[in-house]
């Protein structure tokens, strides 16, 4: 085995990365943008880019439309066009298709569903999770639990827990006590993941069912060193080869970005006149803003050093190679909140975390690096002067609208019209799969999102059937 020793740069600290030989080594890195379509990646280019220019993810070589199936979790013989982060991200996990809410459990009989996780631990690869999420969140929780409903997050949240208005999450079969495996942080605590990080630490805090221990009390006594800052995690990559359990944040990791004084997309104001006809009288569009530090991201850990610690200490862990998913959660998360500042802020750092998967893939050649989203979101680029306009129709967006000046000094009008209520919604359009050299005659042009599971199988297990 031939140990090659590469130092790794990235934001605020250095970690060596000792690598195995390529010849032995063989490793997936796995990147979604959750809730990253097209339009998301446009909106991300055009203001951290330009028009004319590039992200990283579009100097990939391949890139293909995935096709998202869902089923109706009323009736699984039919499918719904939209789908959520839990099934979606099942469908990656375990090349299963099944409905909202599932996390890697089948739509019809609340069956587990085995994530691609479990055999590539069985055959002796090291398997990390990162997000920008809760890691009990839903994207990484397919990945590390089996459990009926997604909001099943820890101990306290099993059975007719609130989640809002008069719905109710309930995974009582779940419950250790009826031979089920516990809730999502439960189930993290006893898993044989090599390296977890991402946000959630309020999740590990109640008492575990039948113990008198915490979840995150649990975590530790079943070997994960637990790190709540990127001085501690720093500290344990470069001294321990331990596992690892990293929580940077109570739930959602702070974003980096926010548009000026925080504001979110608003309704345009039509004047009275235009209130009594659609051809009469002016609206007011919400001023311009632009996109500005967002005061509470503090010293949050960046996505791509949360990557490349996570990266370091799986190299470590198996010489035979790593699989590693890494989440960008808020994409999705701002998209709800009609926050694009806070999208293109959380590409930004999906853009920064592929360009540390592609060096380690340049001193680690087989390494196949693969980028892609879980749904649609609701963002959508819309003209900032509708054509009618020319026609002296004061016409104007139904939805929410922000205008941002970017940085080459044009407005990129941002439009949020999914509903009318307090949180916009997922869409059904396609999504992209983008991929490395590697993914060069793997990576068919059209795919479904369940045929992901297979690529990453075919890569690292072939010989599984
Ligand atoms: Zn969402």
């Amino acid at each position: 085995m031939r140990l090659v020793l590469g130092l790794c740069k990235v934001a605020a600290f250095t970690f060596l990365i000792f690598t195995t030989s390529a010849a032995l080594a063989q490793n997936v890195i796995l990147i979604i943008g959750d809730g990253m379509d097209d339009h998301q990646i446009t909106m991300a280019r055009n203001y951290l880019h330009g028009a004319k220019g590039l992200l990283t993810l579009d100097t990939l070589p391949v890139r293909a439309a995935v096709q998202v199936v869902t089923l109706d979790h009323n009736d699984p013989s039919k499918v719904v066009y939209v789908a959520d982060s839990a099934n979606s991200a099942t469908a990656i996990a375990t090349g299963q298709v099944t409905s909202r809410g599932r996390i890697s459990t089948s739509a019809d009989t609340d069956s587990d569903l085995k994530p691609i996780t479990v055999d590539l631990k069985n055959a002796g690869f090291a398997v990390g999770i990162v997000t920008t999420a809760s890691v009990t969140d839903a994207t990484p929780a397919v990945f590390m639990a089996n459990v009926a409903q997604r909001f099943c997050e820890n101990p306290d949240m099993m059975v007719q827990a609130k989640i809002g208005g008069n719905w109710y999450a309930d995974c009582e079969d779940d419950l250790i006590a009826n031979g089920g495996s516990g809730s999502i942080s439960e189930q993290i605590a006893g898993s044989t993941i090599d390296v977890v990080l991402g946000g959630g630490s309020k999740q590990f805090a109640p008492m575990a069912e039948g113990a008198d221990l915490t979840v995150l009390e649990q975590a530790q006594a079943e070997g994960y060193v637990v790190v709540n800052s990127v001085q501690a995690l720093e500290q344990t990559v470069s001294s321990s080869d331990e596992r690892v359990l990293g929580l940077f944040s109570p739930s959602t990791m702070p974003v980096r970005w926010q548009a000026t004084g925080g504001v979110a997309a608003e309704q345009p104001e039509p004047s009275l006149l235009n209130q009594v006809h659609e051809y009469l009288g002016d609206v007011t569009l919400p001023a311009p803003v632009k996109c500005e530090v967002n005061p509470t991201y503090g010293d949050t850990p960046p996505l791509a050093t949360m990557a490349q610690a996570a990266i370091a200490q799986l190299a470590k862990r198996s010489n035979k190679g790593f699989f590693l998913m890494v989440e960008s959660a808020s994409i999705d998360k701002q998209s709800h909140a009609r926050r694009p500042c806070g999208q293109i802020g959380e590409l930004q750092q999906l853009d920064e975390t592929l360009q540390v998967a592609l060096e380690f893939a340049t001193t680690n050649p087989e390494t196949l690096i693969l980028v892609t989203a879980d749904h649609g979101q609701a963002a959508q680029i819309i003209p900032n002067n509708s054509l009618f306009n020319g026609y002296g129709v004061p016409v104007y967006t139904p939805g929410r609208l922000q205008r941002l000046v970017t940085p080459e000094g044009a407005i990129l009008a941002m439009n949020y019209a999914t509903n009318e209520f307090q949180a916009e919604e997922h869409t059904g359009v396609n999504i992209p799969l983008l991929a490395n050299e590697q993914g060069q005659g793997l990576v068919p042009s059209f795919l479904l999102q369940s045929d992901i599971y297979g690529i990453i199988k075919n890569y690292l297990l072939p010989e599984t059937p």
